[in-house]
């Protein structure tokens, strides 16, 4: 990078938020420690305008960005390579106030989701995109990576709840539309086609937000079941019986103790094999749960019904993801995946004995949200460059009729296995919307799609 380069930037931010070396080291490896690159500088814009001050001047030295949130993202997509310039958005954190008429609320992209879901609550509504890296996860990348999480099964994913988005374009120029309006067909759904765009199309700086009424009260239940099999044919029952049902989350035995030996903790349940947590909001919960006792292969059931009790429960999901990331020998290979429900048993099955034979000596481990057929599958042992684990588990979810990407998004790790669930017409239509968006491929090169400035 060139000094004259340095020095734009430090005009467009202000020298203390131009971070170099040791200062930007930590922006340049992702949560799990999979993925590590490279850059010259990490910017930190304070407003809009100063985002598009950055673009203009990486743009004028032909040098990439890569739009950064909380860096909590799975699949390496925030990760930058070489010389590029990594646009952290932490600084434009303002939050609402509330609109009560219409139950929105504008955030700035580099909130933090506790804080936009803590706004929510204090004005008796609630954001209910939710997930374990609620506090270091930010509006933006959530919004780039189109976030699922705990809730979807009830209020579906972060594309459902932006109204609009404001968004700098690679060019430098700004498209703003936070006016808030429900029903606005006007043409293309750009708010829409930002979702899950990862930032390859343009860098967001705020979003309208749609909020649901913080209306009911919550109670949770550890379900025990006989196998996965059983867990899994439970839960159109659930759906079906439990109107106010707002997660289904599947655990493993194998997962559960691990967790347990990290908490120091026993299993509220003993003697299954295959485990759901049920989460409900209504005005009874807990008659809703009362009918859980007719659910078929139960084996035994915990259920909490304040917040602490809760709390404790939703441990045994939410430490999965850092209990199996320190399992080692290496980080674990993810894949978050989709499968029919109808096929999710058997596939678990198949994956289960396929890296048994080919990796002796990896461990998978499973688990996710149930309600939507969506698996995180770890796989420990496989060092990171090992891309054989990632052909053989990608290949069995094409196979199965799923899809290699729930809600994680493709980033760098499923890059070059985007063909097993897009087919050669949306890739090319995928890369034409890049090229009319940014046609010099300066945004996050290499995610998503091959980087196109090879090309
Ligand atoms: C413990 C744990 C649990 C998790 N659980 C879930 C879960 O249940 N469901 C789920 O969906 N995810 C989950 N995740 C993954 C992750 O938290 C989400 O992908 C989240 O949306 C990433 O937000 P971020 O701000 O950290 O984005 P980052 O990791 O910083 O970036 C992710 C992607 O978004 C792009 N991006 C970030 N900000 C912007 C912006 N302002 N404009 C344009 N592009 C941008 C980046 O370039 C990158 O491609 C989990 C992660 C952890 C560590």
């Amino acid at each position: 990078m060139s000094a004259d380069l340095l020095d734009r930037l430090r005009v467009a931010v202000g020298p203390r938020h131009v971070l170099t070396g040791d200062l930007a080291a930590g922006h340049c490896r992702d949560w799990t420690g999979r993925f590590v690159g490279s850059c010259t500088a990490v910017v930190r814009p304070g407003s809009t305008d100063e985002v598009v001050a950055v673009m203009a001047a990486c743009g004028g030295a032909g040098v990439p960005v890569v739009a950064q949130g909380g860096n909590t993202g799975l699949v390496g997509g925030a990760v930058p390579q070489g010389e590029a310039v990594v646009l952290s958005m932490v600084r434009l954190d303002a939050v609402g106030p509330v609109d009560p008429v219409s139950g929105q609320l504008t955030a700035g992209a580099g909130s933090p989701l506790a804080r936009v879901q803590e706004v929510a609550r204090g004005a008796g509504w609630r954001y209910p995109v939710d997930f374990a890296a609620r506090d270091t996860a930010t509006i933006g990348g959530t919004i780039a990576t189109n976030a699922g999480g705990h809730h979807v099964v009830r209020y579906g994913m972060t594309r459902q709840h932006v109204v609009g988005v404001e968004a700098v374009l690679a060019d430098g120029s700004v498209i703003s539309r936070l006016g808030g309006l429900v029903k606005d067909n006007t043409g293309y759904d750009l708010a829409g086609l930002l979702c899950g765009s990862e930032g390859t199309l343009a860098v967001i700086t705020a979003a309208r937000l749609a909020l649901v009424p913080d209306v009911g009260t919550v109670a949770v239940a550890l379900v025990g079941f006989t196998d996965v099999a059983a867990a899994i044919r439970a839960v159109g029952g659930l759906r079906r019986t439990l109107p106010g049902v707002e997660a289904i989350e599947l655990m493993c035995a194998d997962g559960m103790a691990a967790v347990g030996a990290h908490l120091g903790a026993s299993i509220p349940i003993s003697g299954a094999e295959a485990y759901l947590l049920v989460e409900v909001v209504s005005t009874d919960p807990l008659d809703e749960l009362a009918t859980l006792d007719s659910v078929g292969g139960l084996v035994d059931a915990a259920v909490a019904s304040d917040a602490v009790g809760a709390a404790q429960l939703w441990r045994w999901r939410e430490s999965h993801t850092e209990v199996i990331n320190r399992a080692g020998p290496h980080p674990p290979h993810k894949f978050d995946v989709t499968l029919p429900l109808a096929s999710v048993a058997a596939f678990i099955d198949e994956v289960r004995g396929d890296v048994a034979t080919r990796h002796p000596g990896a461990r998978v481990w499973i688990f996710g949200h149930a309600g939507d057929g969506n698996l995180h599958v770890n796989v420990t042992g496989p060092s990171p460059d090992d891309t054989d684990i990632d052909a053989l588990v990608l290949g069995m979810v094409a196979r199965f009729g799923g899809s290699i990407s729930a809600e994680h998004g493709i980033g760098r790790a499923k890059q070059p296995w985007l063909h097993l669930s897009r087919s050669a017409t949306e890739i090319a239509a995928f890369t034409a919307i890049k090229a009319a968006l940014d046609p010099r491929g300066l945004l996050n090169p290499g995610v998503l799609l091959p980087d196109q400035r090879l090309s």
